[in-house]
């Protein structure tokens, strides 16, 4: 982020093990070995306690996929990974259905509070006018709604506070869903734009299973070459996605993607905007992640496979066969310092050792 420097994590051991971290088996293997302290007494908390954690980071810097590696290393059935974005594209299936819709109005009735007559919201939000203008108070009653019907679990709330007045709400939320003496905590994501640039530059989607990979940062298998259009593509296999339907199908650019950051600068805006606020809060801890390591103190802190790859590909001439090339992926950050960008798994073990650290345990 300009102008604010989030501590850098070491996760650099003195072992000579190295792990494939797209491997699921070899990833928990490196969990445990990293982090299998931490986790062991978190599960012992989450036996008894709870607690709230809010995921502030720019759109696409990978808050979900934290939360969801926090949940399946430490304890599935214990945390939730709760998304106020899908709640919202729920929202949409509910409406349509008769019965589901008047359970939801008969809750909302009871738990909404805000400025605006809920009749008129409710219209709105059918007529998919208005999915950015969807008042605070009701996120906030049906988030409540949300939580209840799960049980009580820890929770990562992902997309929550999304706008500046959301911030003196959600210091108040776990009153509000019944949280009151379980810890909550802030956890601020700094991601480099050039890495959220690339990562929307490079996708790539399956058409028929809608699978998403990377041609730069996270190609399948097997890679085709377009002679006409002169360009690499991915091939959609079913261990990508596990549909049998899928083997061979050449997955394609989303319209749009070309422009990378450039169409969302207004949303990275504002949410710099919301984790610069955060940051400056009293009263609330807070977990300050990254996903960057500035290249001069990388060989110290982290172990060459915890960066993140970046693949180019090369057609021979004669054997018409095409060669993938892989080298640690360079970006510049946000200050303009040349870094390499961490797979998930380490920024995980940060996010497991902080957060047991900020429980107390
Ligand atoms: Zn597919």
């Amino acid at each position: 982020m300009k102008n604010l420097e989030f501590p850098i994590f070491k996760t650099k051991i003195d072992s000579s093990k190295k792990f494939d971290l797209t491997d699921f088996d070899q990833r928990q293997e490196y969990f445990e070995l990293k982090a299998g302290k931490e986790i062991k007494e978190l599960r012992e908390y989450l036996k008894e306690n709870t607690f709230i954690a809010y995921l502030l980071g720019k759109k696409n810097s990978g808050k979900g996929t934290y939360a969801k590696m926090f949940k399946e290393v430490v304890d599935k059935d214990k945390i939730e990974h709760f998304s106020i974005g899908d709640m919202i594209r729920e929202l949409d299936k509910v409406l349509k259905d008769k019965s589901k819709k008047k359970e939801l109005i008969s809750s909302l009735e009871k738990n909404y509070r805000g400025f605006l007559p809920l009749e008129e919201i409710i219209k709105s939000l059918e007529k998919r006018s208005t999915k950015t203008l969807l008042p605070s108070e009701l996120i906030l009653a049906l988030v409540k709604k949300e939580i209840a019907g799960r049980g009580k679990k820890a929770v990562f709330i992902d997309g929550f506070p999304r706008e500046m007045d959301q911030i003196s709400y959600s210091l108040f939320f776990r009153d509000l869903v019944g949280y009151r003496d379980d810890p909550d905590v802030f956890v601020l994501i700094d991601v480099p734009e050039a890495v959220i640039d690339e990562r929307i530059k490079y996708r790539m989607i399956c058409p028929l299973c809608q699978a998403s990979r990377n041609l730069k940062l996270l190609p399948t298998e097997e890679i085709g070459y377009d002679k006409k259009e002169k360009k690499f593509y991915l091939i959609c296999d079913d261990s990508v996605c596990g549909d049998p339907d899928c083997k061979g199908e050449r997955m394609v650019q989303k319209e749009g993607d070309e422009l990378g950051i450039e169409p969302i600068r207004e949303r990275l805006e504002t949410d710099e905007k919301l984790i610069k606020q955060a940051f400056s809060l009293y009263g609330i801890p807070k977990v300050l992640l990254r996903n960057s390591v500035p290249i001069d103190k990388a060989k110290d802190l982290v172990d060459d496979y915890e960066i993140t790859p970046e693949y180019s590909y090369q057609k021979d001439k004669k054997s018409e066969e095409i060669k993938k090339n892989e080298k640690p992926w360079q970006v510049l950050d946000d200050n303009g310092v040349p870094c390499y960008s961490l797979m998930p798994p380490p920024v995980v073990v940060s996010l497991i050792k902080q957060v047991t650290k900020v429980l107390g345990i």
